[in-house]
């Protein structure tokens, strides 16, 4: 049996059966009524306006059902409780309207291009699509040379199943606009490609609905499937709610693997485009092949348990509620750490879009924590505040990531500066606890990066950072990834931790320096290992090392060594002040 995914006992909340195909009566009332807990009298707001317009329109057959389903089991069609705060029309991020949207009309009229500008009025609802493109080449794509062709008429046979079921899909709830990437931009058109990258979060945020072909690796899978219906999504029983007590009590349970491949393990989730989407997106249906999933801000419901799977006990991943709720009594810099650890595990297709496919979501955080607000060291103004991944305020904590697996080699097409997360492949983490704050033994100072197309949070192409620290130690790294000190004495072995932060590290080729910048507790020690740039006198950091009591190493004796290391460097650099502790060095790291 599966690991199983619990609920606490809940009598308010039923179980319900699944149709045996995605694409059935069932399914479209369902997701109705998700739609209406969470934006209430919406959809049917949406709908009116839109036969108002073209009541003229000949009736189809396939004209959407009203709000009213026509077998909504009586019991779950309250409003639960728990959805009272719900804050999914609250926009995170400020309006704009993608330059084209996919006009889908109803029954057999024409799907075509239209441009959002000639669109009457201010408030277009349109749905979003999240799907992967897989290997296979999209046979119908927008270009400069077709654009007029496709604002007349969109050759819809010829499109894939995916895009196929998502003007479906979009029909079926009574939408008439659908934003899809491969229709809505210029293939091919790198001017257009940068004005509508750049606001993709903002698109999808402002979208009503995202739909996600979660299951499909290419175009060619779609968004529906058959189900068995035998096999169970779902179930309830009861049981102890602990071992040391007789108290049984109900229990719902679905295997917790289904939610997980679904909402987590999916193939768009994989996608680094895909991971901003559905953050961004106020609401989404992840249709997969177990059954439909529901994501909002507020709630993530299911097929089987359609009133809701608790994410407060048992989150899958950060959802903006419940970041921007947990942020505001939280070190900030895990916080944001939390989403670069989620998206880092992401294939960008093109390792350069690593910082643009992250853009709304680092655009939204800015306006949710204030973090626009002009930052000023030392009296000096800083052009802005985010900085190829990281944002000033207590940079110094964030230079700390480091990678723990799926490392891979250097990325050359990613140009961010080597102390931003964003020029690795791999893992990121941020060591140490939610609430803890490391002391800090260094500190930034001006920081420069070559922005491209103008844009802060856009593609960066280098940059540097000063960093006032302690003076750097020359250290070697043997073949069990621990530090070899060089000392006065020759050269000692301290059983750290080393994270390179590509494969092949790079550590033998070339001088190598441990920078000591952050004390977590009496029992655990992080620095930077840092390479300097033949000829420059700059540095480039390469990876990042722990000492730690937990993992055997005697700390007092660790930092003796470590001191031993800097004195003679210091001997060298002058950098030590028997009275006065540590000069602080100043090191430019690129
Ligand atoms: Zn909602």
């Amino acid at each position: 049996m599966l690991i199983t995914h619990l609920q606490d006992s809940d009598q308010s909340i039923q179980m319900s059966t699944i149709a045996p195909t995605t694409d059935c009566e069932l399914t479209w009332t369902r997701v109705e009524q998700w739609i209406e807990w969470c934006a209430p009298g919406e959809l049917e707001r949406i709908r009116s306006s839109h036969s108002l317009i073209e009541h003229s329109l000949i009736e189809d057959p396939k004209k959407p059902s009203t709000l009213e389903p026509e077998s909504p089991p009586a019991e779950d069609s309250e409003h639960p409780s728990w959805l009272e705060d719900h804050v999914c029309n609250t926009s995170i991020i400020e309006k704009k309207l993608p330059t084209r949207l996919i006009h889908i009309g109803y029954g057999t009229e024409d799907v075509r291009l239209c441009l959002t500008k000639d669109l009457p009025g201010g408030d277009v609802q349109y749905l979003t699509l999240s799907h992967c493109w897989g290997k296979i080449a999209m046979p119908v794509v927008t270009t400069k040379e077709n654009v007029d062709q496709m604002l007349k008429r969109i050759p819809v046979q010829a499109l894939t199943k995916t895009l196929q079921d998502a003007i479906v899909i979009t029909r079926r709830i009574g939408l008439r606009y659908l934003w899809i990437d491969s229709l809505c931009i210029l293939q091919g058109d790198h001017d257009d490609w940068l004005n509508e990258a750049a606001f993709m979060g903002h698109f999808y945020a402002g979208g009503f609905l995202n739909i996600v072909a979660c299951d499909a690796p290419d175009g060619t899978t779609g968004c529906f499937f058959d189900r068995s219906v035998e096999r169970p999504n779902g179930f309830r029983v009861m049981a102890r709610a602990d071992r040391h007590s007789d108290e049984r009590t109900l229990w719902n349970c679905m295997p917790h693997k289904l939610a997980k491949q679904a909402i987590l393990h999916c193939e768009t989730s994989m996608r680094a485009w895909c991971f901003q989407e559905t953050f961004m997106a106020p609401r989404s249906v992840y249709f997969s092949k177990s059954q439909l999933f529901w994501e909002c801000r507020g709630f993530r419901a299911c097929e089987s348990f359609p009133q809701g799977i608790n994410v407060l006990k048992a989150p899958l991943r950060q959802t903006p509620v419940t970041m921007w709720k947990r942020l505001l009594n939280e070190n900030i810099c895990y916080a944001w750490f939390d989403l670069i650890t989620d998206y880092s595990l992401c294939n960008a297709t093109y390792g350069k879009d690593r910082l643009i496919a992250f853009k709304g979501i680092a655009e939204a955080y800015c306006k949710a924590f204030g973090l626009h607000k002009a930052f000023s060291l030392e009296g000096q103004r800083q052009p802005h505040n985010y900085v190829a991944g990281l944002w000033r305020q207590k940079m110094e904590h964030q230079l700390l990531w480091f990678v723990d697996s799926h490392r891979k080699p250097r990325n050359l097409s990613l140009r961010s500066p080597s102390w931003s997360w964003a020029s690795v492949d791999g893992l990121v983490h941020l060591p140490g606890e939610k609430y803890s704050w490391p002391k800090i033994e260094c500190v930034v100072g001006i920081v420069t990066v070559n922005i491209c197309a103008n844009d802060q949070y856009g593609e960066v192409n280098g940059g540097t950072m000063e960093l006032k620290c302690k003076p750097l130690i020359p250290v070697g790294v043997n073949n069990k990834m621990e530090l070899v000190v060089e000392g006065v004495n020759g050269s000692t072995i301290i059983h750290s931790i080393v994270y390179p932060d590509v494969e092949p590290s790079g550590f033998n080729d070339g001088f190598l320096f441990a920078l000591r910048a952050w004390e977590l507790s009496d029992f655990e020690q992080w620095g930077l290992l840092l390479k300097e740039d033949i000829g420059t006198g700059l540095f480039r950091r390469v990876g990042a090392y722990e000492m730690n009591a937990e993992r055997g190493v005697d700390m007092e004796d660790a930092r003796s060594i470590m001191h031993a290391g800097a004195t003679w460097t210091s001997n060298i650099a002058g950098g030590y002040h028997p009275w006065g502790g540590w000069k602080l060095h100043t090191i430019m790291v690129i």
